[in-house]
């Protein structure tokens, strides 16, 4: 694939900015990337497009070609999309205990090996009392091998009690989770060789009385396509909090990782290694997206090329700083830079000589909204302007507060913001603070 893609890269033209034709080249093998990844194909599809959008017109970073930057934007979109809004795959609603989590999914994808790895993880890294149940009565010895797992990592196991239907025993693992102070109980379920009525209404009866607080779908990360129409049943009938990859140690790419986010909207929460009870991991997006598309070492230098111009920048922005040349375009880089980071305060956290800095020039002045007000007005100058401020007199003043829809006494405030941190600038750079505050900014 590698090979293929750079053949196609060498054909995209050298320049500034991606063209619709550059990205729409690249695309067309990022697609097959994917779909080679075992994404699905509306999926992928859907994916291109948006990418195809986002990344239309986009600089390019010198020393990098424009397929090679479009891959970096694909790798950076599949993370976000792969993310979502789970700030924290690890990390389960099980307070309030005893909180009951419901293991769901297809027989052979992995949900009595997961239930136990998960157990054992709770145990060890949150310090749970755990409790396991197998609902599973269809299969002959899926209790005994819970029981077993149990046995070896430690973790107590509902006693089995033969001729038990499903919802019988889910009560009794929630009586007996209660009594013997449990803070998690996880309900290992019965699952079939591929969706029926039956398994789905006896999940649906089991969830009823357990009224759990995770229910997680275990599916093989191996099996794409399938995966998906899995995860959309369950979730349809069910209603699923979170997946759990499986065999994600195979050679597969685990491109149903996106497919399923994309679907199902569910957050992917951990992964399997492997069979032993250590092999469950965080979810985490990066390495996924990675792999699914298989293009790390572009994403690489990519990334390298970045850094580099970062800081090739700042350095020529700081030469200028200590010769006390800190123009409105400056000015605008340095706020754009504090909305980033948080406004004011989060960047005071970061740099050692910034401090004094703010206390002069009015924290008050700095928050979002007052940033983002004090950006529209250097917008609302012209080039000169910004380049030069120096040349605004009364008339100019008018113009360009009136274009920001603001007061002439906002515009003079700025204009006295940027003349402070000219000047201190210039006094920083004298005694090598400039060079250190910069360090912790780009
Ligand atoms: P269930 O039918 O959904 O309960 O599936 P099981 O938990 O019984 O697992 C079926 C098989 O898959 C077992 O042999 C497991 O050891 C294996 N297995 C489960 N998770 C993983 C994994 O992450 N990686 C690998 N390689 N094997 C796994
Ligand atoms: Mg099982």
């Amino acid at each position: 694939l590698s090979e293929r893609l750079g053949g196609v890269f060498d054909r995209l033209t050298k320049a500034g900015a991606l063209s619709e034709d550059d990205v729409k080249t690249a695309l067309r093998e990022v697609r097959t990337a994917l779909l080679e990844a075992d994404v699905s194909l509306p999926v992928a599809r859907q994916f291109v497009k948006a990418v195809e959008k986002k990344a239309t017109g986009a600089a390019v970073t010198k020393s990098v070609t424009p397929g090679q930057q479009v891959v970096k934007i694909v790798h950076d979109e599949l993370i976000a999309v792969l993310a979502g809004d789970d700030q924290d795959p690890g990390k389960l609603k099980i307070d309030n205990p005893p909180a009951p989590i419901l293991m769901v999914g297809l027989q052979g994808g992995g949900k009595t090996t997961t239930t136990a790895k998960l157990a054992k993880r709770l145990k060890e890294r949150e310090g749970k009392k755990v409790l396991m149940a197998s609902l599973d009565v269809n299969r002959p010895a899926a209790m005994e091998q819970l029981a077993i797992l149990g046995q070896q990592i430690g973790v107590d196991t509902l006693p089995i009690v033969k001729g038990e239907d499903p919802v019988t025993i889910a009560k009794r693992a929630k009586t007996q989770a209660g009594l013997g102070g449990y803070d998690v109980y996880l309900l290992d379920t019965a699952g079939r060789l591929s969706i029926d009525e039956e398994l789905m209404a006896q999940v649906e009866a089991v969830r009823d009385v357990a009224n759990p607080r995770e229910t997680l779908l275990v599916v093989d990360g191996l099996t794409g396509q399938d995966a998906v129409h899995t995860a959309e049943n369950f979730d349809n009938r069910v209603g699923i909090t979170g997946v759990v990859l499986t065999r994600m140690d195979g050679d597969g790419r685990g491109g149903a990782a996106l497919s399923m986010r994309a679907v199902t909207g569910k957050p992917i929460k951990f992964v399997g290694l492997g069979e032993k009870m250590e092999a469950l991991e965080t979810f985490e997006p990066d390495r996924v997206a990675g792999r699914i598309l298989g293009m790390g070492d572009i994403v690489a230098l990519v990334e390298k090329a970045q850094a580099t111009l970062e800081v090739e920048q700042a350095e020529r922005m700081m030469k200028r700083f200590q010769k006390g040349q800190f123009n409105m375009n400056d000015l605008r880089t340095q706020l754009e830079q504090m909305i980033r980071m948080g406004g004011m305060a989060g960047m005071m956290d970061m740099l050692p000589g910034m401090g004094k800095m703010a206390k002069q020039v009015d924290s008050a002045e700095l928050d979002d909204k007052v940033l983002k007000r004090q950006i529209a007005l250097i917008n609302s100058m012209t080039k000169q302007e910004r380049a030069n401020p120096a040349v605004l007199q009364a008339s100019r003043k008018k113009r360009i507060a009136a274009g920001a829809g603001m007061e002439v006494s906002d515009l003079n405030k700025l204009l006295k913001m940027q003349r402070q941190m000219s000047d201190m600038m210039k006094k920083m750079g004298k005694g090598g603070m400039l060079k250190q505050a910069m360090k912790g900014m780009f």
